[in-house]
């Protein structure tokens, strides 16, 4: 299969395993549409031309928050690509503090690969929280979340100078918001 074909064939495949899942937002829209978003700033914000890295951010979700597990993922797209997924991939055993403590930690010993993926992910997450907050949060909570945004972005830095800099412009947006 060519890699246009395999990119398809994941962007399928995460909206199958997310069909029942919505973004925690007022509007409520289909959950793909977040790891859809991932790749599209990848490619057109990134300017990331790398297969692997583009699949595996529509995949980035799939293993956190649907029963796919890795094996599934080799199978499918390969051990490069389940590698990334599984370095963005939280140990949902874990406290939500100790989650968010970790990402932090170990958002410098990421691949670039995952490094990409990550990044983007944070993009479109704050883009999300000042856009379209999930619902009952706090200004806050908002303002909580990108100060921690920022601190694992701080980590990822120095693979994408266009990701960073749009990163940066995101974070002003949301905090002239949230003034
Ligand atoms: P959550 O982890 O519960 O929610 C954020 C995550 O939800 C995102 O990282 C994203 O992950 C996903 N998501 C789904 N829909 C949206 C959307 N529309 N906009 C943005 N993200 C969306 O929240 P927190 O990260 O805040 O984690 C909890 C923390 O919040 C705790 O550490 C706690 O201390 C703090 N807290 C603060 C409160 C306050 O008022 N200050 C109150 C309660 C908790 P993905 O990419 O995986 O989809
Ligand atoms: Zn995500």
């Amino acid at each position: 299969m060519n890699n246009l074909a395999t990119l398809l064939q994941a962007a399928s495949f995460a909206a199958k395993k997310h069909r029942y899942q919505k973004r925690k937002g007022d509007d409520a829209e289909p959950y793909v549409n977040h790891p859809l978003e991932v790749a599209n700033l990848l490619a057109n914000v990134g300017k990331v031309a790398d297969y692997d890295i583009l699949i595996a951010a529509v995949l980035h979700d799939t293993v956190e928050d649907t029963e796919t597990t890795a094996e599934e993922l080799t199978g499918l797209f390969g051990a490069t690509v389940c590698g990334y997924v599984l370095e963005v991939t939280d140990d949902k055993s874990l406290e939500k503090s100790e989650r968010k403590l970790r990402q932090i930690e170990h958002a410098p010993h990421l691949s670039t690969g995952a490094k990409h993926v990550k990044l983007a992910d944070k993009i479109s997450n704050i883009t999300d929280i000042t856009n379209n907050p999930p619902a009952g949060w706090s200004k806050e909570r908002k303002i909580e979340y990108i100060d921690w945004g920022e601190k694992v972005v701080a980590g990822l830095r120095g693979v994408n100078a266009d990701l960073e800099d749009y990163f940066d412009e995101i974070v002003r947006k949301g905090r002239a918001k949230f003034k």
